[in-house]
């Protein structure tokens, strides 16, 4: 699959990365994980720390999937309202789930903190506003089911939006948990660090087939080296659908641009994440260089030639939306580039294991909240590979209520 444009900014401000070699020989492991991305290199991060080494396997470079690509705000707010999420999943496993996402912003946080490279992580708050006046009443109850579930938030009424941000919207939630961390430098700190600790990793080594057997796992490589692993993890990101039955998601284009640097360093209140209630949305957030990073105005296709071909067009309805919000600020774009990424029907992520293949855990952060749910993953499976019962992996298991294509 095409994942992204060729040239998304956070690949041309950190450049390649480390790079690891492909595979030479035929391996034995305890765990071997499919894909080099944030999603397999959270994994890796967590068995290291369970005393367990995986090999890494990717096709590609190391974080070159649609991590290069992520404009990475971490939000626990999922892209389905908890209100809606009550609905579809039952409202303990609605919250648990917000819960547990916004749990998740700090736990990546801690492991930013424990990273050798210390890659540059910054708690911000959340703000999502009602796109249309109509809109304010569903956030209205969305504040009170939110609130009733222990999460710190303010209703924000017409005025306090004008003060707080500058402009005219009929309401909006300002939630005080969020936060950034450039997803693909993470995912090269996470990899160096578990390589450091004994993993493996391998660059430019496509699993081309794989036989799934009662007491193994055996991978086929590109080069025709075999790695026979006791449990594989499949982190392979939106190119997973090829090792599942059955489509659980779909898959949509979206676009994103950064502005050029500026001066100052305070662009509204607090710096927060940004985001609306319309779907799809608009959102932004200033980025640790000073840049505003603006995203949204996805297509519902799959369809890589045209999503290119649209970068130019979206780069000036992005630019159009941010300057309606903000016509003070004179923002220019430096770059521009697009990605795939997939929904699923509660915009609850798969993770976990499926009876027809045996041996073998899916780690699938589909959703606006992909980050968040990569270390949900990997919290979840590397408990079940070290034997704790973990039973949060219980909501976001393929045969949970609510699962379905979107
Ligand atoms: C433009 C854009 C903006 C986004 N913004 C945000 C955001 O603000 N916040 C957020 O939380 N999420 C965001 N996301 C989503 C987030 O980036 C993804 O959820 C995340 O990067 C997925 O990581 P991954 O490791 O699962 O997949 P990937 O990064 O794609 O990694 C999977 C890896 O598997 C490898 N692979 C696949 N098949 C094979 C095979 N057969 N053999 C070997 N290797 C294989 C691939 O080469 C790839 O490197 C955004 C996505 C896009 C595209």
């Amino acid at each position: 699959m095409d994942l992204r444009s060729d040239k998304p900014y956070a690949l041309l401000r950190h450049g390649l990365g480390y790079v690891y070699p492909s595979i030479r020989k035929h391996i034995k492991a305890d765990v071997a994980i499919m894909g080099a991305g944030i999603t397999g290199a959270l994994v890796a991060w967590h068995l290291i720390q369970k005393g367990i080494q995986p090999v890494i396997l990717d096709r590609r470079h190391a974080g070159m999937g649609s991590t290069a690509a992520s404009t990475s705000l971490l939000q626990y707010e999922i892209d389905t309202p908890l209100h809606k999420l009550i609905r579809q999943v039952g409202e303990k496993n609605a919250v648990l789930s917000y819960l547990l996402c916004r749990q998740a912003i700090y736990d990546l946080h801690e492991i930013a903190k424990k990273l050798p490279e210390k890659p540059a992580f910054e708690l911000r708050p959340s703000f999502q506003y009602a796109s249309y006046n109509s809109h304010v009443k569903d956030l209205e109850k969305e504040y009170l089911l939110r609130k009733r579930a222990g999460i710190n938030l303010q209703l924000l009424t017409a005025n306090d939006v004008k003060n707080l941000f500058g402009f005219q919207k009929g309401g909006g939630l300002l939630s005080a948990d969020g936060g950034i961390i450039d997803a693909y430098p993470f995912t090269h700190a996470l990899l160096k660090h578990a390589q450091d600790k004994g993993a493996i990793v391998y660059d430019n080594t496509a699993v081309t087939h794989i036989d799934y057997d009662y007491n193994n796992v055996v991978l086929q490589t590109e080069w025709g080296h075999k790695v026979t692993a006791k449990k594989l993890i499949i982190a392979c990101g939106y190119e997973s659908h090829h090792y599942l039955p059955k489509k659980i998601e779909r898959l949509h284009s979206t676009y994103a641009l950064i502005s050029e640097p500026f001066f100052g360093k305070d662009f509204w209140h607090e710096n927060a994440l940004i985001w609306e209630t319309a779907n799809p949305y608009l959102y932004m957030r200033p980025s640790s260089d000073n840049r505003i990073l603006i995203g949204g105005k996805d297509d519902a296709f799959y369809n890589p030639t045209r999503r290119d071909a649209n970068i130019a067009r979206k780069t000036r309805q992005l630019e159009n939306s941010f300057h309606k919000l903000f016509p003070h600020i004179p923002l220019r774009t430096d770059f521009a580039w697009a990605g795939t990424f997939a929904s699923t029907k509660d915009g609850l992520p798969f993770i976990g294991s499926i009876p027809e293949r045996p041996n073998t855990l899916f780690a699938l952060g589909f959703g606006g909240n992909g980050i968040t749910f990569s270390l949900l993953a990997a919290q979840i499976i590397s408990d079940l590979l070290s034997g704790k019962n973990n039973a949060n992996g219980k909501l976001f298991s393929f045969d949970r209520r609510g699962a379905g294509v979107a």
